[in-house]
């Protein structure tokens, strides 16, 4: 089955919304195949948001996911996951995203939009691949 990467984002640990997050993946019937709480260092988080780097938030992004306490990082596995769970998550700005969305249930900010998801197959795994080593993914 398919796998993708999630990550609950610094605000959202701190407001304790890791549950609320992994709960409604899992009653959608996603399986949580990894999970861990990690303080990222600015290396990891911009190999992460490569494809950002021409961004004008790209600088500020590090700094913050790379400065702000830990984030739980998931990888969850189910048919459809990674374009359904884009879905589930809702889009970038919290204020476009759907009522029963994450972000539009639970963030307003953008640059504090609570979760990440992998935009695609291939950048699951790599993703992944980049934040957790083989024997830590069931
Ligand atoms: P993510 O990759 O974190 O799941 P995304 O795919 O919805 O989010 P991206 O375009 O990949 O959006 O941007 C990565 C992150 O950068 C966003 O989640 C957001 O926190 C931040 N970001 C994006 N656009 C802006 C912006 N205009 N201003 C501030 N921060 C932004
Ligand atoms: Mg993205």
């Amino acid at each position: 089955y398919e796998r993708t990467f999630m990550m609950v984002k610094p605000d959202g640990v701190q407001r304790q919304l890791t549950g609320e997050i992994i709960k409604r993946m899992e009653t959608k019937g996603y399986v949580l195949v990894g999970l861990k709480m990690v303080t990222p260092d600015e290396k990891l988080v911009s190999q992460h948001y490569d494809d950002l780097k021409a961004r004008p938030f790209y600088k500020g992004l590090v700094k913050y996911m790379s400065s702000s306490g830990p984030v739980v990082a998931m990888v969850f596995q189910g048919k459809g996951v990674v374009d359904y769970g884009r879905v589930m998550i809702g889009v970038t700005d919290p204020l476009k995203s759907a009522p029963g969305t994450i972000r539009g249930d639970l963030s307003v900010d953008v640059g504090r939009n609570t979760i990440h998801g992998s935009d695609g197959t291939s950048p699951a795994q790599d993703e992944i691949a980049l934040w957790f080593k083989p024997e830590e993914v069931a």
